[in-house]
Parts: C-alpha cells; sequence; structure tokens
C-alpha cells in the first residue's frame, strides 16, 4: 500500500542501537565504511541478478557510488545505483537483524567498548550504525526493475520504530541520508571525508564520487563545485601487484571481506598460472567467530570471475575444516553465470580448492615452524583458537593428512599441563630408546586424562604419553593411525604391550603373578559375568588396584561414553 505505516524494530535491533549510540562514539568513523560496503554489496548484487536479466540496467550502466555533504541541511548522504530496496526489503533488512546468532552476540557483550565493536563488526549488523552520528536516517531506494513511482521512503530517529511509506525515486538504487547529530559536523567536511574513505574504502572496486572542492579567495571559505572526482583508488586489491600492496591495505580489505574489526592473524595472496588461472587472497582471522561451530554457518571464501563478484561464502572454495578462512578467490576460466550447482560438479573449483588449500596450510606451516617468536606465538593463537576445528581435516582431507598431522598439537604428560604445544614430531624426538609407537590416552576432560590410572607404568618408566580430552581427539586417533612410521597406541587399549621397553624380569613378574592370583581372577571373572571379557593380571597398574581396559579393536571407552550421549 502507498499509505505511510509506523513499525517497530525487532527487540534485537532496538538493544543494538541503544549499543551503538551509547558506547561506540569513541570510534564515529566506522559508519562510513559500513555505509559505502552496503552501497558497494549492493551493486555487486545488481551485476550478478543482470548476468541473467541486463534489461535492470535500464540506461544507467556505470555502477557507482556518491557522497555529499549539504552544510546547511546538515545531511550527509550515501549514494547507490546498485540493486535498491522494495518496501518489503526496506522492512525486512532494515528493521531486524537477519542474522542467527544474535543471542550469542548479546551474551558475549563484555561493556568494554573497544571489544563491544569488535563484535559489532563480526556480526555485520552495519547499517545500524548510521546512528551513531545521524538522530535520524531517511532512506529513499528503487529496486531494480520497479517504477519510478514504486520508490520507498524508510525513516527513524534510532529509538523504538521506523516509518515506510511509498515515494518517487527518478533514478535505480538507494540514498540513505543521515540527518547529523549536534556535535558530529566533522562529517560536513569534504576533506575529513575524503580521509575516512581513504583509509577504510580504497578498495571497493567502484568509484566513490564526491563533489570537487575549491578554496575561493574572495568569499574566504572552502567552495564545493559541481564537478565530481573519484575519491578512492578503485581498483580491485588483489588484482594489484602484491609490490603495490602495503600491510595496512591488505588488513583494511580483510575487515571489508570478513565483517571483522580486528586485525587478521595471517595473509596470503598468490597468483595461481596454468591450466586454471586465479588469484587468491586468503587469511586467518585472529579469533573464531561465534559460529564457528554451527556447520550450516556460511563460509568466508568470495567467489570472483575476471573482477567480478559472483557470490559470497563459496563453500566449494574451501573444506569444513578450513571453514573459518576468509577472503576471495578471483577466476580467470570460470563462466561468469556460474552457480552454486555448477560449481559443486565442477572440476576447475576442485583445482581451485586443492591449489587453497595448500596456500592455508602452507601458511600455517610457515608460523608454526617459523624461527621467528613472535609468528610462534601467532601459531599458538591460531591453534587455541582453531585448533579443533583443523583436527577435522585429518579425518576429512586423507590427500593432505600428513601435512595436517605436523599441525597439531597436544598436551601431554612431558609438561602435565593442559597447554596444547606438543607436536607429533616433538614427541617423537623425546621417545625412548627402543619405544615403537606414540602413546595417548582419550577421556573426557584433561583432569580425567592427566589423573587416568592406564598411565601409571608409563609415568613409572618416564615414557610421554598424550593427553587429549577433545571430543573430536576420538576421531583424530580412529583416522590418524601413525605418524612418521610410528604407530598410535592409546594406553587404554589391549594389553599393553611396550615392547622393547618391558624388561624381562618385569615379563616373568607378571607370569608368576598371572599364577598365584589364578584363583582370585578366576573368582573375579565368575562375579562380573558377562559384563567383562577378561580379566588380567597387569604390570600397568602402580598404584591403582584395577582399571577398565578396551581390546584392541573394540570402541574406546571414551568413545562409548561419547556415542551414548549422542544416542547411539
Ligand atoms: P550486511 O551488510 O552485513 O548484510 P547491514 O546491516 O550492513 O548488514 O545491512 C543490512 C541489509 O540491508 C543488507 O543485507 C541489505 O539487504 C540491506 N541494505 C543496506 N544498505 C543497502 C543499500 N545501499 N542497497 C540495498 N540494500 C541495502
Ligand atoms: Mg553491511
Amino acid at each position: 500500500s502507498a499509505t505511510k505505516e509506523t513499525l517497530g524494530f525487532q527487540t534485537e535491533v532496538k538493544q543494538l542501537l541503544q549499543l551503538m549510540i551509547h558506547s561506540l562514539y569513541s570510534n564515529k568513523e566506522i559508519f562510513l565504511r559500513e555505509l559505502v560496503s552496503n552501497a558497494s554489496d549492493a551493486c555487486d548484487k545488481l551485476r550478478f541478478e543482470a548476468l541473467n536479466n541486463a534489461d535492470l540496467y535500464g540506461d544507467d550502466g556505470e555502477l557507482k557510488i556518491r557522497i555529499r555533504a549539504d552544510k546547511e541541511a546538515r545531511t550527509l548522504t550515501i549514494s547507490d545505483n546498485g540493486i535498491g530496496l522494495s518496501r518489503e526489503d526496506a522492512i525486512e533488512h532494515l528493521g531486524t537483524i537477519a542474522k542467527s546468532g544474535t543471542r550469542e552476540f548479546f551474551s558475549a557483550l563484555t561493556g568494554d567498548q573497544a571489544k563491544d565493536a569488535h563484535l559489532i563488526g563480526q556480526f555485520g549488523v552495519g547499517f545500524y550504525s548510521s546512528f551513531i552520528v545521524a538522530d535520524r536516517v531517511t532512506v529513499v531506494s528503487r529496486r531494480a526493475g520497479l517504477a519510478a513511482n514504486e520508490a520507498v521512503k524508510w525513516e527513524s530517529a534510532g529509538e523504538g520504530d521506523f516509518s515506510v511509506e511509498a515515494t518517487e525515486k527518478a533514478t535505480r538504487g538507494t540514498d540513505v541520508i543521515l540527518h547529523l547529530r549536534e556535535g558530529d559536523d566533522e562529517f560536513l567536511s569534504g576533506w575529513k571525508l575524503r580521509q575516512v574513505i581513504r583509509k577504510y574504502s580504497d578498495h571497493i572496486t567502484l568509484p566513490i564520487l564526491m563533489n570537487k572542492e575549491e578554496w575561493d579567495q574572495e568569499k574566504g571559505e572552502q567552495v564545493v563545485r559541481d564537478e565530481e572526482e573519484t575519491v578512492n583508488q578503485a581498483s580491485a586489491l588483489w588484482a594489484r601487484p602484491k609490490s603495490e600492496i602495503t600491510d595496512e591495505q591488505y588488513k583494511e580489505f580483510y575487515k571489508h571481506v570478513s565483517h571483522d574489526f580486528q586485525e587478521p592473524l595471517a595473509y596470503v595472496h598468490a597468483r595461481v598460472e596454468g591450466k586454471q588461472e586465479y588469484t587468491q587472497l586468503l587469511y586467518v582471522p585472529a579469533h573464531a567467530p561465534f559460529d564457528l561451530w554451527d556447520r550450516n554457518a556460511r563460509h568466508g571464501v568470495k567467489l570472483y570471475v575476471k573482477r567480478v563478484f559472483i557470490m559470497d561464502d563459496a563453500e566449494q572454495l574451501m573444506p569444513l575444516y578450513l571453514r573459518f578462512v576468509r577472503g576471495i578467490v578471483d577466476s580467470a576460466n570460470l563462466p561468469l553465470n556460474v552457480s552454486r550447482e555448477i560449481l559443486q560438479e565442477s572440476k576447475d573449483i576442485e583445482a581451485i580448492r586443492g591449489g587453497c588449500v595448500k596456500k592455508v596450510l602452507g601458511l600455517l606451516e610457515g608460523l608454526a615452524d617459523s624461527d621467528d617468536a613472535a609468528e610462534k606465538e601467532k601459531y599458538a593463537t591460531f591453534w587455541k583458537e582453531f585448533g579443533r576445528v583443523l583436527k577435522e581435516g585429518v579425518g576429512e582431507d586423507f590427500a593432505n593428512k600428513d601435512r595436517i598431522a605436523k599441525l597439531l598439537r597436544f598436551a601431554s604428560t612431558n609438561a602435565d599441563t593442559a597447554d596444547e604445544t606438543v607436536s607429533l614430531a616433538d614427541y617423537v624426538s623425546r621417545m625412548k630408546e627402543g619405544q615403537e609407537k606414540i602413546y595417548y590416552v582419550t577421556a573426557e576432560t584433561f583432569t580425567a586424562a592427566k589423573n587416568s590410572p592406564h598411565l601409571e607404568i608409563f609415568r613409572k618408566k618416564g615414557i610421554e604419553v598424550l593427553l587429549l580430552s577433545d571430543r573430536v581427539d576420538e576421531w583424530v586417533t580412529g583416522s590418524l593411525t601413525e605418524f612418521d612410521g610410528k604407530p598410535l597406541q592409546s594406553v587404554a587399549k589391549g594389553g599393553v604391550d611396550l615392547g622393547a621397553l618391558e624388561d624381562e624380569a618385569e615379563k616373568e613378574e607378571v607370569a608368576k603373578a598371572a599364577d598365584e592370583y589364578k584363583e582370585l581372577v578366576d573368582k573375579i571373572k565368575t562375579a562380573l559375568g558377562d559384563k567383562v571379557k577378561d580379566v588380567r593380571v597387569t604390570l600397568r597398574l602402580t598404584d591403582s588396584p584395577s582399571c577398565l581396559v578396551s581390546d584392541e579393536h573394540d570402541v574406546g571407552g571414551n568413545l562409548s561414553r561419547i556415542l551414548k550421549a549422542a544416542g547411539q
């Protein structure tokens, strides 16, 4: 309907707006980055829809972003000729937070401004940041394909509600008009705006236009001319030679593609030539997102074809165990009208994915094996944040299993702390003479692992044992049966065969004890009936009187507990 209606914001939006207005004022300028980023996304969306419907461009084929300040009206307008919003779109996208995990977001808020600003970035709730500097925001938009009189005007003062009404708009796209708060006049200054745009939005591939300004000698002030100029570099960052890109620019681009306010931990930028030609710019974030454990969550790699944006979250570009990676892949071979369905079947994509995985593993190896303390520290951070996800790769990526195995880090009886710092290579280097296996114990918690009675004989003999207590460790040890030619062996399975580590005297001792206690053992067997397979005399205990052991080929005690809890 054409009538004006007033609608309430979703509860979470109200809370978010309060947060924006009251706690983010120390980093005000980010609103511009968010709005420019939305304008750029809107143009990407139009370009994508127009692949199948070129009419959507009408006679306005040059996509661009405009920023205009009106000193008298004290408004700042960010315009684009992208996809635009219909009335329904405006209600849906500008009245709710259409993201999963909103509740986690609110529970994660700390009250610490700087930290909370990072959280906001992660959730991509960018549009509402307008209210940091505006006490009223008007959005006038016309969806591509709709007529001039089918435009919509959305307006809100950022409190409880917003209004929508029909309006006219001569051109396609969106104008976001900010009525600046008292005291925020600095964002009317052409100089300040240019500075912020260069800082945050230089890599936006569309031109960002502003009116030229010049000093008027007679008036003694800066005057705005009708002529426009492009104020950003407007070229795809990843398409430039590495030598021309600063660390700063790489980091800013990361924030743009990842919706993260924090700097990335590491990145890799490479052009691949040959049968498949593509460019990859991939980042490892410094912290885990909230939805890391949600296997349906967005994947972070965007796909471009010859610099044209094709899609977000191209899950075919990264395996699940690298789902934390963010960035872009730009292919020179794929067709522009490639769809998700085509991607699923595509051999080209398979090759690109293989290449991306190798680059990311290489990047991680670079940190893990570095002699530089700061780089090593980065790997420790990476492991804390994403180690549990990377572990999934041992079972998921057969081709790279050995490389992934080298990147794994565990707690062990060597330090006896919960810190996961021991690599399998470290373990092997400390193996005792005559030791043939890599020993581990799995349990539900670190404390349970550390205090496992199965460890007694190993502690006594000074043999290191890996202490595993992540659920995923069961799958790791199920898939990784050996490392560097040394089998992995659970200390809770079978008769622990210490091989050459067991001396003859000990073997004799067990045989003697088995004889001596035969009667007792038989009694226990009868008492336990078919609750156990066997009862044996063992050397493996030094302090505890008895312990439960699984058969070599049976499901271990910890895994059977996990399966039970999962209802299997
Ligand atoms: P995000 O960009 O992460 O989706 P935002 O809060 O920045 O979150 O924007 C919310 C939604 O509002 C966008 O997903 C988009 O649908 C819509 N939107 C915002 N700005 C524009 C614009 N300039 N043109 C078209 N749609 C827009
Ligand atoms: Mg946005």
